[in-house]
Order: structure tokens, then C-alpha cells, then sequence
């Protein structure tokens, strides 16, 4: 087979973590308590390939890639990091699309603050591009282009754009930009170093293309931008377009054809698929997830914000016709869920429209409804925290922490996450001079036990049932059972307080 253009990443990103998306998070951080190359075997696995070297489930940003360039004619696939050697004598380029090249984005730079160690996740990407295969590459003088979520990381790290000879970053979604690139590159033509696509250059509905092959553990995506414009967020900048049904159908369609049957609804917030703005609708919720769970062994969603969850069950009962639909198939659902901070002076500087349609100032009792909420109906939330939003004060930080400590009856996962302004990584020292203020250690400290009582919780009911197929989930539940116990003997807990859940 020849191929003109390699897609491809290192394995942090080339695997499907044993089938759990949550096992993904351990990609994230040092290794603890165990070797390096078992915290990889359990977080990481290689994929099944085809006799070409090409995964038979891959990132769903390199599938979008792939499907932009073959419907464009070109012969571009995905090859799996271990098989990409057959291929550079012929290619004209590799294309790599990362989430966290460097472990610079949440959640790496946290436990990279905290242990002062580098996360597997960057240790993956350096190897993968000090290895063999790449090196020939680049003696080769195959071009390299660069992009994903991560794109931007690259503007710290200059050196390495020079060592490893990288020739284009993009930075956006990238759907028509490539089909541009590839043509230069098939024409010889320069590349530009940098780009960022704006809204003029972003895909319409009709340029993003249908996946040509199975996605990460079914992930399918439902919406692209999201309308409430925080300001720490990169995502608003893009227009809101809402993918159609019989799109979101084929491509869980060809995931099925490939043999993944379990759907991740991707969106900045799913409860907004089909809405004309902040307010949830009825009718196609309810579509898409009759059409989902009439194909879909399992499903789980991406992210939800807090706000429609409490519109949507007030206003029209939806969480719970919607729970009523996925209950005939599973017994509970998780989702990625910013609450951000619990002190109203900074959500209304921050992220005015978080909360739309309720007021911002009501923000800390819109968290604690859509958390009951959640309860009620099995949904799992993982929440996640910014500490160090610009202007945040000890009194902010004190706020949140009575927060976090009043939704301390609902089922969930809260993680605080530093913010860290992209300018601050011109100083390559500021990990190791960042410190942990007393407050901020004791908002960790609050999470921290939330996160242990609950997931001790979630691990006893949900989510690690025994899988033969899978014996690294043993030892990531012995492992996370160790830590549990060994913080309870830190903390001299005997017992978990009982707590009231809401379900
Ligand atoms: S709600 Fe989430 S996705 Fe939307 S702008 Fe705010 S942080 Fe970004």
C-alpha cells in the first residue's frame, strides 16, 4: 500500500485504555507506585491493526484528518506509531494531532506542579519522536505538520520545532486548512510555520466529513463551539454548529461496522444539541438518544454544563425522560462538568454567561441543583475546578471550598486544575517555582477526600466489574484501593462518614 500522507501519534494518544476512557486520565501524570512501563501497560495498550499497520480504532481528530483528505483524493491513513516505518520511503509527510504534546494542559501541568515529575503522556510523545522510524523521517526530508488541541504548546517550545524539523503548526480545526496543505506539499510549494484558523477558515456543517474508520471507544461528536463565551476558554471562539442526525447516525454506524458499539456523545454540552441558545429543546434530545441507544451497546456523554442540566429537568423534565431512555441499557452515565470556582465576584468576572438562563450571582446554588439533579437521575459527574484565575482572592478560594464541601452528598469526581496563562511557559522554571498557597492546599485537600470517599464508592457499584479480558484493571483497582486505604491511615479515618446519597 502506498501512502503519501502518515497520520499518526504516539501511543498516550494510540490506544483505547482497555475499552475506559477514564483510564485515559492516567496517561496524564507521573508514574506512582509502579514502573514506568506498567503504568503504561495498564494506561496506554497498543491497538489492534490491520495487516497494513493501521488501528482499527484511532483519536477521532486524526479520523476527521483521514476523512478530509481521502474525500480530497489523497492517500492518506492512519498508521499505528509501531508501524510507520514501512511507510516512510514513499511518504511525502507525517501528520500528528495531540492533546498534551508536552503535558502542559490540565490535568498533566497539575501533577506536574505537585511531583515535579513529567507525565507519561510527554515522556510518550519525546520517545515517539526521538525514535528510529522518525529520525529516518526526517533525514528523508518527509515534512511534518503539527496540530489538535495541543497545537498551541508549541509556541514554548521553540527548540523543539527546530530539532524535530517541524514545518507547520495548525492551529484550529483543521478539516479544510490540510486538504490546502497537502496540496502544497504535493506541489513542492512552501508552508507557512504557523497557522491559526479563524473563523473565516473554520469547516462549515458540509465540510466536516463523515469518520472513515472506528473512533477511540465510539466517540462521536454532536457540536462543535459552545455559546457561553467564559473567558478562560479557547472553545468560544468558534462558531456553534450543530452536527446533523443522520451524520451523528453513519459514523456510529461505521464504528459499529468496525466493532465498537459503545457510544461517547461528544459536545462542549450536550443538553444544547439542537437549542438555538442557552435553553435546552425537547425534540431532539429526545431523537438523539432514541436513535443512540436503539444502536449503542453502551453510551456516555462528553460534557454537559451545569446550567441546562437544572433548565433542562425544570423547565421540561428532560435529564429524567433522557435517564429514562439510556436506563434500558445501562445503570448509570458519566460526564465531564466545569463548575470552575463557587465564589460569585469571580464567576461573574470570568464567565458571565455560565449560569444563562439563571443569573450568574446565583452560580454557587445552580452548581448544587444540577448536582442533585445529577444524582437523582445516576449521572456521574467529573467537575472540574480553575484555581488561579486572574484576580482570584483568598476569599475566592475560601468560597469554593464551602462549595465543594456542600456538594459533598452527591455521587462525583471534583478536580481542581491550575490555571496557567500560555505566557507564563516562556519561564521553562515556572513548574518548579509554582507553590501551593495554604488555601489552595486546602481546596486540594477538600477534593482530594471527595474524590477518595466517591470513588470508593463508584468502584465498589460501577464502574470496574470484573473483566477477564482486562487483567491491568485488577491492578488499577488494587492500586487505587491502596491509595484509599493508605490516605484514610494518614488521615486516621477508620471509617467513611456515612453520607445521604440522592438517587
Ligand atoms: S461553558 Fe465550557 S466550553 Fe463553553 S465557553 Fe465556558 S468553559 Fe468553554
Amino acid at each position: 500500500m502506498k501512502i503519501d500522507f502518515i497520520i499518526t501519534v504516539d501511543r498516550s494518544m494510540m490506544t483505547n485504555h482497555h475499552g475506559y476512557e477514564f483510564v485515559g486520565f492516567m496517561t496524564t501524570a507521573p508514574p506512582v507506585g509502579l514502573p514506568e512501563h506498567i503504568w503504561n501497560w495498564i494506561s496506554m495498550p497498543r491497538v489492534k491493526v490491520d495487516r497494513y499497520g493501521r488501528p482499527v480504532e484511532a483519536p477521532y481528530g486524526l479520523r476527521k484528518i483521514e476523512a478530509a483528505l481521502q474525500d480530497a483524493g489523497f492517500k492518506a491513513y492512519i498508521i499505528d506509531p509501531d508501524y510507520i516505518g514501512k511507510y516512510i520511503d514513499d511518504a511525502k509527510a507525517i501528520l500528528i494531532g495531540h492533546h498534551d504534546y508536552f503535558a502542559l494542559g490540565p490535568p498533566s501541568s497539575e501533577w506536574y506542579i505537585i511531583t515535579h515529575k513529567e507525565p507519561v503522556n510527554a515522556r510518550s510523545f519525546r520517545r515517539f519522536m526521538e525514535s528510529k522510524d522518525m529520525k529516518r523521517a526526517r533525514e528523508k526530508g518527509l515534512k511534518f505538520i503539527v496540530g489538535g488541541p495541543a497545537a498551541w504548546q508549541w509556541l514554548w517550545r521553540p527548540e523543539l520545532i527546530e530539532k524535530w524539523k517541524i514545518d507547520t503548526i495548525v492551529d484550529g480545526e483543521a478539516e479544510r486548512i490540510i486538504v490546502k496543505l497537502a496540496e502544497r506539499i504535493l506541489d513542492g510549494s512552501d508552508l507557512p510555520l504557523y497557522i491559526y484558523i479563524g473563523v473565516d477558515d473554520t469547516p462549515t456543517i458540509d465540510e466536516i466529513p463523515v469518520i472513515k474508520g472506528a473512533s477511540v471507544n465510539g466517540l462521536v461528536e454532536i457540536m462543535r463551539g459552545c455559546p457561553r463565551g467564559c473567558k478562560f476558554c479557547s472553545v468560544t471562539l468558534r462558531p456553534l454548529r450543530h452536527i446533523p442526525l443522520e451524520k451523528i447516525i453513519q459514523e456510529i454506524e461505521v464504528n459499529a461496522l468496525y466493532g465498537v458499539k459503545g457510544v461517547i456523545l461528544h459536545s462542549e454540552d450536550v443538553m444544547l444539541y439542537g437549542s438555538d441558545g442557552v435553553i435546552p429543546r425537547e425534540e431532539p434530545l429526545l431523537k438523539l438518544h432514541r436513535e443512540v441507544v436503539r444502536r449503542a451497546e453502551s453510551m456516555a456523554w462528553s460534557h454537559v454544563s451545569l446550567a441546562a442540566v437544572k433548565c433542562a429537568e425544570e423547565r421540561y423534565n428532560l435529564i429524567s425522560k433522557i435517564m429514562d431512555i439510556i436506563f434500558n441499557k445501562q445503570d448509570y452515565i458519566g460526564v465531564e462538568v466545569g463548575i470552575e470556582t463557587g465564589s460569585r465576584r469571580l464567576a461573574r468576572l470570568t464567565m458571565p454567561a455560565k449560569a444563562a438562563p439563571y443569573d450568574i450571582s446565583r452560580w454557587p446554588e445552580i452548581v448544587e441543583d444540577a448536582f442533585r439533579i445529577m444524582s437523582e437521575n445516576r449521572i456521574i459527574p467529573a467537575a472540574t475546578l480553575i484555581v488561579g484565575l486572574p484576580g482570584e482572592t483568598e476569599e475566592d478560594i475560601i468560597e469554593t471550598i464551602e462549595l465543594v464541601d456542600r456538594l459533598h452528598s452527591y455521587p462525583s469526581l471534583i478536580v481542581p486544575m491550575y490555571f496557567v496563562p500560555m505566557g507564563y511557559y516562556k519561564d521553562k522554571e515556572w513548574f518548579k517555582k509554582a507553590r501551593l498557597e495554604d488555601s489552595l492546599r486546602e481546596l486540594g485537600m477538600v477534593c482530594l477526600k471527595h474524590d477518595l470517599y466517591w470513588a470508593d464508592w463508584i468502584l465498589t457499584r460501577y464502574y470496574i466489574r470484573p473483566n477477564l479480558r482486562n487483567p491491568s484493571i485488577y491492578i488499577l483497582k488494587y492500586l487505587l484501593k491502596f491509595i484509599i486505604r493508605t490516605y484514610r491511615r494518614l488521615s486516621k479515618i477508620d471509617k467513611w462518614e456515612t453520607v445521604k446519597v440522592y438517587t
